[in-house]
């Protein structure tokens, strides 16, 4: 039977994301962008759009000053060829300012695209990740907070009252929920492993009344019991924050093949939870669905899984 399809769903690319370079045996290379983007080429009915850079003023929306200068510092100071590390994970090339401001870039112009439209899908195809990026502190490969970012520019220059973001990914974002631990406008909820990296999550950290969500699971959780968890307590949570758009980071490595993550997600999961997501957005948040690329080291099966998801976004 023919699928109605409710929501064009738009590839935000940042070609950009190819300049981060990292050393040999490091998981977060240039191969994940180049999987994920072979496995979108294939999705039929997809618009593709290249983003420029973000500027100054959309890091300041969730960054300190001197965060974003020791990131700029860091990256301008790295030798040719060689590698300055922020934490032991976390180490950056002469060009990997320019892949993290493409990667803002991509995921402020998918906001922008989507409030413009009146409602869309839009995937944002960048790297490095942003989820574990605090106001003030680089970590866990990521750089800056995309999706963070994101979120305060759909609230302070689109002027909508609330956003949610749910975070797929097997890490706790760590960096997002500082977001909602200070704007209330924001409802956050992650599915996680843990004990994992980066070792925050718990279920008794609530926010402002409520406003995090933290969904912890023990490592072996299979794709059934992240779909009941899914839908037990994040998707009633989500119908009651109404909010006017929903972003996901949309992290891969919760996948049964990552070397990373201990869960078992096939690809049809991220398929699910992506028509779930996209009929939420259709129901109580004008169509309005924003996901950003986080983490996934499983080439094959991240370029699986992000075109499962992606395929079905426009099919809720
Ligand atoms: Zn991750």
């Amino acid at each position: 039977m023919p699928t109605l399809a409710v929501m064009k769903t738009t590839i935000f690319d940042s070609p950009a994301s190819r300049l981060h370079a990292v050393p040999p045996g490091h998981p977060e290379h240039v191969g994940r962008y180049e999987a994920v983007r072979s496995a979108l080429l294939a999705l039929p009915g997809c618009d593709w759009v290249e983003a420029g850079a973000a500027g100054m003023p959309d890091l300041a929306r969730f960054h300190s000053a001197a965060h974003v200068d020791r990131v700029l510092s860091a990256c301008a100071q790295a030798p040719d060829g060689e590698w300055v590390a922020l934490d032991p994970d976390t180490l950056v090339c002469d060009r990997s300012a320019a892949a993290a401001l493409g990667a803002v870039g991509a995921a402020v112009a998918a906001v922008d695209t989507v409030v413009a439209d009146d409602g869309g899908a839009g995937f944002v195809l960048a790297r490095p990740p942003g989820h574990h990026a605090e106001p003030d502190r680089p970590m866990g490969f990521c750089l800056f907070n995309t999706i963070a970012i994101a979120a305060m520019h759909a609230l302070e220059v689109h002027d909508l009252a609330s956003v949610a973001i749910i975070d797929i990914d097997v890490h706790h974002g760590n960096g997002t929920q500082c977001l909602a631990e200070r704007d209330g406008r924001v409802f956050f909820a992650s599915l996680h492993q843990a004990p994992l990296y980066p070792g925050t999550g718990g279920e008794g950290e609530t926010g402002l009344g409520g406003n995090v969500l933290n969904c912890p699971m023990p490592e072996g959780v299979t794709g059934s019991q992240w779909r009941a968890r899914f839908e037990t307590q994040v998707i009633p949570a989500l119908k009651r924050a109404r909010p006017d758009m929903i972003l996901v980071s949309a992290g891969f490595d919760a996948h049964a093949d990552d070397p990373v993550g201990g869960w078992g997600l096939r690809s049809n999961d991220y398929a699910w939870v992506a028509r779930q997501l996209a009929g939420i957005a259709r129901d109580f948040s004008r169509s309005r669905l924003v996901s950003v690329l986080e983490g996934g080291y499983d080439c094959p099966a991240l370029g699986r899984s992000a075109a499962a998801f992606a395929g079905a976004l426009s099919e809720a």
